[in-house]
């Protein structure tokens, strides 16, 4: 078997067979298989899909390249949860510790940023001492201990799925359904959890631009966990707006926290909290009116701030700077953007807004690319909010002046201001399950 043979095959749009995609996929892995023959293959794929046998061989292979992990040693129901990549998305980091603090355990490994999108661990690395490397079996006694460990997937988990997320995010191979769904749901399978919660984003800042679209990589991916036994409950989101106030690790970290003291903004407290719910319905059956209340509960009472500060401290990290959020390193230039004319902010295209935070050093632009925790976007007016000429609308938080200039006009383009208001949307636009779609 040549891989060349395989390109040209999936580039005459043919569905490939499953010795097909062994053969890629283990070829990758192991070296044989250079990148620019798999980023062929993948642009392929991106131009031609892969249908639903191929997708599921796909994350079959891809979950079985590394480690499966056992998360028998931590007793009960162990719900994971996984957002599709958004803009400004810190609900790992408030509905775990929402989850953790009503006595489910959550042992949870999360990845980096890709493309325009920010990742959970990125975020974490920003609280210093954090450390997101630590062995399985320190990882069990945490979550055993606090109930909550956050760390990054490991060389062992999908390794697959990692060449090919870095291969991905630098060959504009992101967002195609069948990469999407088994580059997900290889992570989730191979690292062990009974039960997913997923976070599908859509709109402007989202892989996937439709709720249609959106829905159809909820069921790609519900099908694939249900058939491997893994209960499976997709939220579909709305990210044509960035998420709460904040863009760019450490800004996203202090948001978190100010959430988890019950100071948050009110969209990323209302998501944080119908996701800590479902995946507490995942994980103890109860009703979702009393998971509801639970995690109500949890957030108002500050037993799930406790929560999030013990897994800190138990992970490394410096819990005075969650104390007292001044303490995060800042970034030299903070840099205001006003409007240019007074009305409505009536969109915010949320990739733009993404990206203009990666120009300013939040994310890479090229695989080696090291990130400045500090850098970031603060939002003070968001879509549906009414601005007057020159009233700042964000502010640009660096440590690179050469980037402000490019970053403020990506941002200024992204942001679309009118007479009128816009149509106010709800957050959670669609529940998926196995059960069918419950548009709201
Ligand atoms: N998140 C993932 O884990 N993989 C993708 O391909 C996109 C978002």
């Amino acid at each position: 078997m040549r891989i060349y043979d395989i390109i040209v095959k999936k580039r005459s749009g043919l569905a490939l067979s499953r010795e097909e995609i062994r053969f890629a996929v283990e070829g990758f892995v192991s070296g044989d298989i250079p990148d620019y023959q798999m980023s062929a293959l993948l642009m392929a794929i991106y131009f031609r899909h892969m249908d639903a046998k191929e997708t599921a061989a796909l994350t079959h292979y891809m979950a079985a390249s590394g480690d499966m992990v056992d998360l028998s040693p931590i007793p009960g129901i162990k719900v994971d949860k996984h957002s599709t990549g958004g803009v400004g998305d810190k609900t790992s980091l408030i509905a775990l510790p929402i989850v953790a603090a009503c006595g489910a355990p959550v042992a949870k490994m999360s990845g980096r940023g890709l493309g325009h999108t920010g990742g959970t661990i990125d975020k974490l690395e920003s609280i210093p001492g954090f450390k997101t490397d630590i062995p399985k079996s320190r990882f069990f006694d945490i979550v055993n201990s606090v109930g909550l460990a956050i760390i990054g997937q490991t060389g062992n988990i999908a390794p697959a799925d990692k060449k090919l997320y870095a291969l991905r995010d630098v060959t504009a191979t992101v967002d195609n359904m069948s990469l999407i769904a088994s580059s997900i749901m290889s992570k989730k399978i191979a690292a062990g959890a009974d039960a997913i919660l997923l976070d599908v984003k859509t709109g402007s800042g989202a892989f996937m631009k439709t709720v249609d679209d959106s829905i159809a990589l909820a069921c790609a991916m519900i099908s694939i966990g249900e058939h491997v036994g893994r209960k499976t409950v997709a939220l579909v989101t709305d990210m044509d707006l960035p998420l709460g106030n904040a863009i760019g690790n450490s800004l996203e970290v202090i948001e978190a926290v100010q959430t988890l003291k019950n100071r948050g903004a009110s969209d990323l407290t209302a998501l944080c909290l119908d996701i800590a719910g479902n995946m507490l319905h995942l994980a103890t059956g109860e009703s979702m009116d009393v998971c509801m209340e639970k995690a109500n509960d949890a957030l108002s009472s500050g037993r799930a701030y406790e929560k999030f500060k013990e897994m800190v401290s138990a992970q490394g990290g410096d819990t005075c700077v969650l104390e007292d959020t001044d303490l995060f390193k800042s970034a030299s230039i903070t840099h205001p953007v006003t409007a240019d004319t007074s009305g409505f902010i009536h969109h915010m295209d949320t990739e733009s807004c993404g990206i203009a935070s990666v120009v300013l050093g939040a994310g890479h632009l090229k695989k080696e690319d090291s990130i400045d925790y500090s850098a970031g976007i603060r939002l003070l007016k968001k879509t549906g909010d009414s601005v007057k000429k020159g009233d700042v609308i964000a502010q640009l938080l660096t440590c690179k002046e050469e980037s402000v200039e490019e970053a403020e006009g990506i941002f200024r383009g992204a942001v679309t201001i009118k007479e009128t208001a816009p149509q106010p949307k709800p957050l959670v636009l669609a529940r998926v399950s196995a059960e069918g779609v419950i548009r709201k």
